[in-house]
């Protein structure tokens, strides 16, 4: 299974070939929808492939604390970890992973949509 760029859900067949602004050495991309490889294609011709984390995707994981404290607090603090349900694990992960996305398509100054 393939997993978009971006989000890292699974991909639906949208692509990006960076041959096709004459960047050959970097490799092609797939994404889950337009929103995803649209907000991709922006970083990419901005940084010509560098796709190291900008200011708007550090952010975008700071976004992510909240929810996350949110959720270990519902499991309880005093509960590690390595004692968490594999339900409890995935749950955290899903909390996670779509506050990342809801903030990666809020966009910013950065990548204004
Ligand atoms: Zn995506």
């Amino acid at each position: 299974m393939k997993w978009c760029a971006i989000c890292y859900r699974e991909q639906r067949g949208f692509g990006f070939l960076p041959a096709l602004i004459k960047q050959p050495q970097k490799p092609a991309r797939r994404f889950c929808s337009m929103l995803c490889l649209d907000l991709y294609a922006r970083l990419f011709k901005e940084s010509y492939g560098m796709i190291d984390m900008t200011d708007f995707e550090r952010e975008s994981i700071h976004a992510c604390l909240v929810p996350l404290g949110e959720c270990v607090a519902e499991i309880g603090m005093d509960k590690p970890l390595s004692a968490y349900s594999k339900e409890q694990v995935l749950t955290l992960i899903e909390v996670i992973v779509t506050a990342y996305q809801d903030a990666m398509r809020k966009g910013s100054p950065e990548v204004p949509f």
